[in-house]
């Protein structure tokens, strides 16, 4: 059976000039908060297919995925002009290991996201069982202006749903609204964006989940590395667990 199926977009919500979320259907495989699957559209007669993660809950029948129209990208670029009814591949069978099940249980969980990295950590949120796991959450955005900010009330809404749900985005080329102004890696290493919700996280104590630009995961691990905290391997559990887009 091909891996290929056909999905149709049921919705296209455009958040800013560049950001977009794309909500289709498909008869696709169950998969597991976190992963990706693969969307692809032809261009001059060749297959051009990208890695994209899921953002809904596994148990939704609409399958969301959220976007940037990347400057001159290959596919990026084609799925910014879908509209309601067209139709794009989408690979039957999810993909990736950045899941609940790589990360041991601890007290606290930092998601630490970019851009629209932020996708598979909304995935978790709203399948709920991350709460089996973890007492304490933190959900970091880092983006370049407030306007990147999207999926601000279904943020909201999970917070009104998990009081143990802390929101902190940190917003690096204007004067935050809300949250941290700067970026994350320099949050980390000034220990502000732990005191800005007032968590204490220790190796004992915490887990990090680190997602988006490859630039920010290597700075983040790196910086977390000389705080005393390791990468979770399976035989060798640690503490941070990375996926990188680029
Ligand atoms: C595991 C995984 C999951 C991913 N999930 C998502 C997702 O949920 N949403 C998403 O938009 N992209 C995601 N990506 C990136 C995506 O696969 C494509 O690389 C992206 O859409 C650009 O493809 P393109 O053909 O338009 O650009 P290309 O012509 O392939 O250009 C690639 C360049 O685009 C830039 N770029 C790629 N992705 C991003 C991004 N997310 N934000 C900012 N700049 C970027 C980088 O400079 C990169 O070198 C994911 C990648 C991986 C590996």
């Amino acid at each position: 059976m091909s891996n290929w199926v056909e999905a149709r977009v049921k919705d296209v919500v455009w958040w800013s000039d560049t950001l977009f979320s794309l909500i289709v259907n498909a008869d696709v495989e169950p998969f597991k908060a976190g992963q990706f699957t693969k969307l692809s559209m032809m261009k001059d007669e060749k297959r051009i297919a990208r890695a994209y993660s899921y953002v809904n809950a596994p148990s939704s029948p609409d399958l969301e995925f959220y976007l940037i129209n990347v400057q001159d990208g290959l596919l990026s670029q084609q799925l910014a002009q879908l509209k309601q009814g067209d139709t794009v591949m989408i690979e039957r069978r999810a993909s990736g290991f950045f899941t609940l099940d790589e990360v041991p249980q601890s007290e606290q969980l930092w998601m630490l996201s970019t851009g629209t990295a932020i996708g598979p950590f909304l995935s978790m949120l709203e399948h709920g069982e991350v709460w089996q796991q973890f007492d304490q959450i933190t959900l970091v955005h880092g983006v370049r202006l407030n306007s990147d900010l999207s999926y601000q009330n279904s943020i909201a809404a999970l917070q009104q749903k998990y009081t143990g749900l802390n929101y902190v985005p940190v917003v690096s080329r204007e004067d935050g609204a809300v949250g941290l102004q700067g970026r994350i890696t320099d949050h980390i290493q000034a220990q502000t964006l732990f005191s800005h919700v007032d968590l204490t996280p220790t190796p004992n104590t915490a887990q990090f989940m680190i997602c988006g630009n490859p630039d920010m995961v290597k700075d983040t691990s790196a910086l977390l590395i000389e705080q005393g905290y390791r990468r979770n391997r399976r035989k060798e559990p640690g503490h941070i667990t990375v996926e990188q887009y680029w």
